[in-house]
């Protein structure tokens, strides 16, 4: 990734240097050729001065002693050259564009590959006063000398800034790609964890599934094999299949709770429900099993609207009183409180149960963890309660907060944004 980063940026930024550079040797020889136009155009200037009191041949010979690198040609109106440093006086330079310019009056200007001279060749041309013509010329070569020192100039800072962008992308390209690629890393580590957390969740549902469907089959088994003679003991067999059937289908329904919390589940905005009435009416519900286990329920606080659905609440308030009530002694009670601490509505279920350990406190809300397995299989119970009561909260924005204390009782605390 740093490598490819690296190339895409140096091949940017040279096609940059590279048009900047070509744009900038254009430019520089556009300004040399004008410079050197203009240089011709004063020294016509001053021969036109001077023409006035030299005559051409004489203007001619000085020009030749003074400017050797440049050719002076003076050429009358109708085009017979008068006199030229290289003495070709012979060819008509009525058709040369530059001499037709000058005849009009103007400066005359011409680029062009030289008869005499086979070279190409910068014109200048500028009517005198006398009436003559006078034309000088240079190679065009000595301004490509000099733009050619100017492009070696130009090349060697392209070279430097290439060297430098070079070095720059590298770092540009090590300086991005760094938390791109720790992001990925991140990324495949998280894939890894949740790979692992869903094969443990599958190994671990398959082991749920498995002890009540052995007991059924040795259930069955004993049944087909006509050793359980007495009715009594067959009805007694029955009902224990029942018991095991019922555990498979509250472990299958918590499954399938749990996944849709944790894949599909969305808040929706006008989802609206009263803590202290879904609480009641929980209560209610539960009430019979409460009293077959000796316990009191109680329900007080006031009316506290949260943007939750009635069922999802119930779920939640329903698993915390169910626990309350299973890991609990005759006699105890479990009770709920509604109120409003600053801004949050919350919920409070107390227990005077067997409470739960300090080490065992966060781990009670992961997927199938038991405090006493042996007294799950007693009671019932998926395992899954609690990771769904934190589900439940985390995806409506509240939080859950646990106290308790062995041999006393638990209080779980959830809290959650109170709707307008
Ligand atoms: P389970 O189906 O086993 O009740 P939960 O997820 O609801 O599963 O609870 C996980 C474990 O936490 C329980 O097995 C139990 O050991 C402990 N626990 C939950 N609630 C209470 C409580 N109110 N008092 C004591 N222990 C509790």
């Amino acid at each position: 990734m740093k490598k490819r980063l690296t190339l895409a940026v140096f091949f940017i930024a040279a096609l940059g240097i590279a048009i900047s550079s070509l744009f900038g040797v254009w430019t520089y020889r556009c300004q040399e050729i004008s410079a050197a136009r203009q240089t011709l155009i004063e020294l016509l200037n001053l021969l036109d001065a001077q023409s006035n009191y030299t005559g051409p041949e004489a203007l001619v010979s000085q020009f030749s002693a003074a400017v050797p690198d440049k050719r002076l040609t003076i050429i009358a109106p109708d085009g017979t050259v008068l006199a030229d440093t290289l003495g070709e006086v012979t060819k008509n330079h009525a058709d040369r564009p530059e001499f037709q310019s000058a005849l009009s009056g103007k400066t005359g200007e011409a680029m062009r590959q030289s008869d005499t001279a086979g070279i190409v060749l910068l014109y200048e041309a500028k009517p005198f006063f006398d009436g003559n013509v006078g034309r000088i010329s240079m190679p065009v070569s000595s301004v490509n000398a000099l733009i050619l020192r100017g492009v070696i100039g130009f090349l060697s800072a392209a070279a430097v800034a290439l060297v430098l962008t070079l070095l720059l992308a590298r770092i540009l390209a090590a300086r991005t790609a760094a938390p791109i690629e720790r992001q990925e890393e991140a990324l495949s580590a998280q894939g890894e964890k949740l790979q692992t957390v869903k094969s443990e969740f599958a190994a671990n549902v398959s082991h749920e599934l498995k002890t009540p469907l052995t007991s059924i089959k040795g259930f069955t088994d004993m049944l087909a094999s006509g050793m359980v003679k007495k009715p009594e003991d067959q009805k007694q067999f029955i009902t224990m299949i029942g018991v095991e059937v019922d555990r498979l289908i509250e472990l299958i329904n918590d499954v399938l709770k749990l996944s849709e919390l944790e894949s599909v589940a969305m808040p929706q905005p006008d989802e609206r429900a009263d803590l202290l009435d879904v609480a009641k009416k929980t209560m209610e519900f539960l009430e019979p099993v409460a009293r077959s286990a000796g316990i009191t329920l109680s329900v007080t606080g006031m009316a506290q609207t949260v943007s939750i659905s009635a069922n999802r609440l119930r779920e939640l308030i329903s698993n915390l009183v169910e626990n309350g009530i299973k890991y609990n002694t005759p006699g105890g009670r479990v009770d709920i409180q509604v109120e409003n601490r600053e801004g949050r509505a919350v919920l409070t279920v107390s227990d005077t149960g067997i409470g739960i350990p300090p080490e065992a406190q966060e781990r009670v809300f992961e997927r199938f963890y038991r405090v006493d397995r042996g007294r799950t299989r007693k009671t019932g119970g998926s395992g899954l309660g609690l990771a769904i009561v934190k589900h439940i909260t985390l995806l409506y924005g509240g939080s859950i907060h646990l106290e308790s204390t062995v041999g006393k009782g638990s209080v779980f605390t959830v809290s959650f944004p109170a709707a307008t």
